[in-house]
C-alpha cells in the first residue's frame, strides 16, 4: 500500500526554481568567492493526503530542502507556495502562524529530544502555541501519546527511559501536537533496527489515513520509499534527475542514476534478482559540480554531449528524466548474473516480511 492522493485531491504544496548556495568561509570574518550549490533549482508538487520522496546519497540536497520547506533556511532563489501561500513573502510573524501546519521528524529521535524535559513537558510544549489550560494539555498530551501507541504514564518518564523506536513516536506525538498537515520525515527511520523501522512506518501511514496527513519523506533506503510514497524524486548533486510515481519508478528507471540505486537493492528471493549497477567514484563537490549533465562523472553512458549541455527535464506522461539519451537506455534491470545473498539481503527480507503483514 502507498499514499497517494485522493483523485481530485487540491495542491498543498508547490515548489518552483528553489535554489540554496551556502556561502564559502575562508577564516573567521574573510569570505571565499565560491558557494556550495546544495540545491540548484528544483521544481515540484504535492497533493493534499500523498507523500512525495526525496532520495538520493548523501549530499544530494535532500535534507536542505527539506528544511528550506518549512522556512528553516532562507532560499537563494525560488518559491515554496503551502496551499498557495508563498513562505518567502511572510513576515516572521506570519510565518510561526503558518508554521503550525507545518512540522518535521529529525532522523536522531534522541538527539530531537531534550533529555531533561519529561515526555510529556517535550510533547506538551508546542501546545502552548495554544494557550491550553494544564488540564486540557494533559489531556491532549495523553490523546497524542495513545495516537502514536504509547501510554499516557509515559508523560511522567525522561528521554533516556525509552527505546530508539518509541523515541521516534515521541517525536511523532510532538510533531502531531499542533495539528499540521504538511510533515517533513527527514530519514525518520534510517537510525532504527530494521524491524522498528517497518513498525514506525506502518504508524506514519496510518496516520496519514487519519489525520489526512501529507508528507515529504526524505531517504536514501529505496526499500522503505516504495511502501510509503506515491511519488518519487531523485536528486543528484542538488537538483531532481528523476521523477515518477513510485510503481512507475521501480519498473521502468529510465535515469542513470536511479538505476544504479534500484540494481543496489537487495533482493532476498534467490533467482529473482537484478544485475548491479555500480557507481564508480564519489559524488563530485557541490562546490564545484561537473559541467553539463552533473552525473556524467560517474555515468556508464556518458557521451561528449553531456559535458557540454546540461540536460534538461524530459516529461512523458507522469515520468520526467534529466538525461539527453533516456529513449536509448534500457528502461528496466538486467537479469542477474552473479549474486550472493547478503545480511542486507537478509534485512531488507525481514522489512518486506513485516510490511506485507501489514497489508
Ligand atoms: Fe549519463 Fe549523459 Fe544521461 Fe547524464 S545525460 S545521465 S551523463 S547519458
Amino acid at each position: 500500500m502507498t499514499s497517494a492522493a485522493a483523485p481530485g485531491a487540491p495542491l498543498l504544496l508547490q515548489v518552483a526554481g528553489l535554489v540554496k548556495h551556502f556561502p564559502l568561509r575562508r577564516g573567521f570574518l574573510q569570505r571565499d568567492a565560491r558557494v556550495v550549490r546544495a540545491v540548484d533549482g528544483i521544481d515540484f508538487e504535492l497533493s493534499a493526503g500523498e507523500t512525495l520522496a526525496l532520495v538520493g546519497e548523501s549530499g544530494c540536497g535532500k535534507s536542505t530542502t527539506g528544511r528550506l520547506l518549512l522556512r528553516l533556511l532562507e532560499p537563494t532563489a525560488g518559491s515554496v507556495r503551502f496551499d498557495g501561500i508563498d513562505l518567502f513573502t511572510l513576515d516572521p510573524a506570519a510565518m510561526r502562524r503558518e508554521r503550525r501546519a507545518l512540522q518535521i521528524i529529525f532522523q536522531d529521535p534522541y538527539a530531537s529530544l531534550n533529555p531533561r524535559m519529561t515526555i510529556g513537558q517535550t510533547v506538551g510544549e508546542p501546545l502552548a502555541l495554544y494557550d491550553l489550560a494544564p488540564g486540557r494539555r494533559r489531556n491532549r498530551v495523553a490523546e497524542l501519546l495513545g495516537l502514536v501507541g504509547l501510554a499516557p504514564q509515559h508523560a511522567e518518564r525522561y528521554p533516556h527511559e525509552f527505546s530508539g523506536g518509541q523515541r521516534q513516536r515521541i517525536g511523532i506525538a510532538r510533531a502531531l501536537a499542533v495539528e499540521p498537515r504538511l510533515i517533513v520525515c527527514d530519514e525518520p527511520v534510517s537510525a532504527l533496527d530494521v524491524s522498528i523501522q517497518a513498525q514506525v512506518i506502518n504508524l506514519l501511514m496510518d496516520l496519514q489515513h487519519r489525520l489526512g496527513l501529507s508528507y515529504v519523506f526524505i531517504a536514501h533506503d529505496l526499500a522503505v520509499v516504495k511502501h510509503i510514497a506515491a511519488r518519487v524524486a531523485v536528486m543528484y548533486l542538488g537538483r531532481i534527475v528523476e521523477y515518477a510515481p513510485v510503481r512507475e519508478l521501480f519498473a521502468r528507471p529510465r535515469h542513470p542514476y536511479t538505476q544504479a540505486l534500484l540494481s543496489a537493492i537487495p533482493v532476498p528471493e534467490p533467482g529473482a534478482r537484478g544485475q548491479r549497477t555500480i557507481l564508480q567514484g564519489d559524488v563530485p563537490s557541490p562546490i564545484d559540480p561537473p559541467s553539463g549533465c552533473r552525473f556524467r562523472t560517474r555515468c556508464p553512458y556518458a557521451q561528449p554531449r553531456c559535458a557540454a549541455e546540461t540536460p534538461p527535464l524530459a516529461v512523458e506522461g507522469a515520468h520526467a528524466v534529466a538525461c539527453h539519451f533516456w529513449r536509448d537506455i534500457a528502461p528496466s534491470l538486467e537479469p542477474e548474473t552473479a549474486r550472493t545473498p547478503t545480511a542486507a539481503a537478509v534485512r531488507l527480507a525481514r522489512l518486506q516480511q513485516a510490511f506485507r503483514s501489514r497489508d
